[in-house]
């Protein structure tokens, strides 16, 4: 866990979160800003700062984050949905503790 990482707090139950998926490895939970309808985030337990700091070794992490993808949006009940990574200050990254977004059910950003 890093100290003052927000999501680690989230996946470490620090501060609390509106959950919609947990196992050993992954955690996700409703965006607190949404920017569509439906706007969750995709999170692993272990802090990573972003994909860019994804090594060999997070392989099967990082695809099982994004198969949990439509998995998630088919219960939140999405026929389709749009995923975003964002990495690094350039890249419009503002929690440095790598994660996907998913978004669905109208209002969907244009990018
Ligand atoms: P990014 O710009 O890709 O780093 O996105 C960070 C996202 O985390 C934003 O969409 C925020 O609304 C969201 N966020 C920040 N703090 C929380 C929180 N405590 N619970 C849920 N979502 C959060
Ligand atoms: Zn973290």
């Amino acid at each position: 866990m890093s100290e003052n990482c927000i999501f680690c707090k989230i996946a470490n139950g620090v501060i609390p979160s509106k959950k919609i998926y947990e196992d050993e490895d992954v955690i996700a939970f409703n965006d607190i800003n949404p920017s569509a309808r439906i706007h969750f985030l995709i999170v692993p337990k272990i802090h990573i700062e972003s994909l860019a700091h994804c090594e060999t070794q997070h392989q099967t992490l990082v695809g099982k984050m994004l198969l949990l993808a439509p998995k998630l949006a088919k219960e939140q009940g999405l026929a389709g949905f749009k995923t975003l990574i964002n990495t690094g200050v350039d890249g419009g990254q503002e929690v440095f503790h790598i994660h996907i977004h998913v978004l669905g059910g109208g209002n969907l950003p244009k990018t």
